[in-house]
C-alpha cells in the first residue's frame, strides 16, 4: 500500500493508494497550517505544525502499518534532489531557503521510500495514467500553476524551475495585485480565484452604481468585503453581465499565457483543473479558448478541442501521486483506465 499526500494552501489531503487496483482506498483531510491561516505564527511554528499534521494523517490512515512508499506533493517547485525551493501558498515569503521534506519526515516512515514532487506534476500523472503523453496541465484555484508533459514525463528543467507560469508578470503596474510569492501582477495574482475576488472588490468600489445594479450585488453580497469566490461562481452561472465581464477580464491573461506556452513548446492539449476553473465550468473554458486563439499565430489550430476541462473532483493530486509511485516501482500493469465521460 502506498501513502500519498497532496499538500495545498488550505488543505492537507492524504490517502492510501492501492497500486494493484490503481485507486485511492481511504482519504483524510485537514487544514493546512499556513502563513495565511495563522498570521502570527513563525516559519518554524508553521513547519512544525505541518510535520505534526502529516504525522497525524499517517496515523489515522495507517495505524501501525508501514507503507511500501510515500509520495508528498508540494505546492512549489521541486528540484531534482527533492528539495522544495519555495511554497508561497503555504509559507508565503516566510521560508526563503529550500526544504527537504523527505529528510525531515524520514522519522515517520523509517523503512519506506519517500518521494517529493510538485503538486501540479502529481495531478498531471493522473492524466498520464489515462493515456495522455504530451499535454499541459493547468490548475486554477487560489493560485495558478502548470506543467508541460512530454512523453509522459514532466518537463521542468535541470533546476526544477519550469512549469511556474503562475509567477509570470502580466500586469507590471505598481498597483497590480500582490502574489503569494511577494511579487506583483503575476498570472496567479491576476487570474486565480483570489485574483478574481480582488478585482471584483476593486471594481465594486470604483464603479458603485454599476456594481449596485448587478445581480451579484442584489442577490449575493452588497458589501464588497463580504464577497466570496463562490458568489462570483454563482453569478457567473446566472449570466450576470457584471460578473461575466469580470470573469472575462480575469480569464483573458490566462488564455494568452496558454497561447504563449503553445507557441513556445508546441503542446496541443491543455487540461484545466483546479477548484475555481472547474466550478466556473464550460463557459469559462470557452473564454480561455477565445483568448488563446486571439493571442496566437493562426496555423489552423483547433483551440476548442485543444483546451479541455479535467476531472471535477479534489483527488487529482492524490491519485497522480499514487500513479507516480507505480511508475517508480515499474508497476504499470495496473494503471487505471480512463473512466468513460470523465474528461469533459
Ligand atoms: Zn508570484
Amino acid at each position: 500500500m502506498y501513502l500519498v499526500f497532496d499538500i495545498g494552501g488550505t488543505t492537507v489531503r492524504a490517502a492510501l493508494y492501492d497500486p494493484d487496483r490503481g485507486q485511492l482506498m481511504h482519504t483524510h483531510r485537514s487544514a493546512t497550517p499556513s502563513t495565511w491561516s495563522e498570521r502570527t505564527a513563525t516559519a518554524a511554528d508553521l513547519h512544525d505544525q505541518l510535520v505534526r499534521r502529516i504525522g497525524e494523517a499517517s496515523n489515522a490512515l495507517l495505524g501501525a502499518q508501514r507503507p511500501k512508499a510515500v509520495c508528498l506533493a508540494f505546492p512549489g517547485p521541486v528540484d531534482a534532489t527533492g528539495r522544495v525551493l519555495v511554497a508561497p501558498t503555504v509559507w508565503g515569503r516566510a521560508r526563503s531557503k529550500p526544504v527537504a521534506p523527505a529528510v525531515e519526515l524520514a522519522h515517520l516512515w523509517p523503512s519506506s521510500h519517500i518521494y517529493v514532487i510538485n503538486d501540479v506534476t502529481a495531478a498531471g500523472y493522473r492524466y498520464v495514467a489515462t493515456g495522455l503523453a504530451d499535454f499541459c496541465i493547468l490548475t486554477v484555484s487560489s493560485g495558478v500553476g502548470h506543467k508541460v508533459f512530454v512523453g509522459g514525463r514532466e518537463i521542468v528543467g535541470p533546476g526544477g524551475r519550469g512549469g511556474e507560469i503562475g509567477h509570470w508578470v502580466v500586469d507590471p503596474s505598481p498597483h497590480a495585485p500582490p502574489c503569494d510569492c511577494g511579487g506583483r501582477g503575476h498570472v496567479g495574482a491576476v487570474t486565480s480565484g483570489r485574483g478574481a475576488l480582488l478585482l471584483a472588490r476593486r471594481r465594486a468600489y470604483a464603479q458603485p452604481r454599476l456594481f449596485g445594479e448587478s445581480a451579484l450585488c442584489r442577490y449575493r453580497a452588497s458589501d464588497p468585503e463580504q464577497l466570496r469566490t463562490e458568489d462570483l461562481v454563482a453569478s457567473f452561472a446566472d449570466e450576470d453581465a457584471w460578473t461575466v465581464r469580470l470573469i472575462g477580464d480575469v480569464a483573458r491573461p490566462l488564455g494568452r499565457a496558454l497561447g504563449a506556452i503553445h507557441l513556445t513548446v508546441g503542446v496541443e492539449r491543455f487540461v484545466i483543473v483546479g477548484g475555481f476553473a472547474l466550478a466556473l465550468g464550460e463557459r469559462y473554458r470557452a473564454l480561455l479558448v477565445s483568448a488563446a486563439r486571439e493571442s496566437c499565430l493562426d496555423l489552423g489550430q483547433d483551440w476548442d478541442s485543444m483546451i479541455q476541462l479535467g476531472y471535477h473532483d479534489d483527488d487529482s493530486g492524490l491519485i497522480g501521486a499514487g500513479v507516480y509511485l507505480q511508475r517508480q516501482f515499474g508497476d504499470r500493469s495496473s494503471v487505471p483506465c480512463m473512466p468513460a465521460g470523465a474528461l469533459q
